[in-house]
């Protein structure tokens, strides 16, 4: 969030996005509405835009939404759901195992549609032998 912020005010930006949402809530404190908040007020008060009046929102457009409801969104708005994923070993494919990789498996699975980077990263494997 600090280096959104930052280059959103280096570019004159009126506002970042975080994709944090309510799933995530139980062990990632960051993803809370509460930090949010706090971090706008950080803004407000810790950026020359924030003092000079010109803050930078933050918008969290995902917060209340649940994994499978983020899939379904996803899917009507056509994102290429084969190209991403938010795993936590940041490697060049989705490890299968960290919550992140665990908790899309999850939405995936309860809007009935097969994961396309779980193929992906399948078909990764197998032109990598
Ligand atoms: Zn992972």
């Amino acid at each position: 969030m600090s280096f959104a912020v930052s280059f959103a005010e280096a570019i004159g930006a009126g506002a970042v996005f975080i994709g944090a949402h309510s799933q995530d809530y139980s062990g990632y404190p960051d993803c809370r509405k509460e930090l949010l908040s706090a971090f706008s007020k950080v803004i407000k008060t810790g950026t020359k835009s924030g003092v000079q009046g010109r803050e930078i929102k933050v918008y969290a457009p995902l917060l209340s939404k649940g994994k499978s409801e983020i899939i379904k969104l996803g899917i009507k708005l056509g994102v290429p759901f084969a190209l991403t994923w938010s795993c936590y070993k940041g490697g060049s494919k989705p490890c299968g195992r960290c919550d992140s990789c665990r908790f899309r498996s999850m939405g995936f699975a309860k809007t009935g549609i097969p994961d396309p980077a779980k193929k992906a990263a399948l078909e990764i494997d197998y032109h990598a032998r």
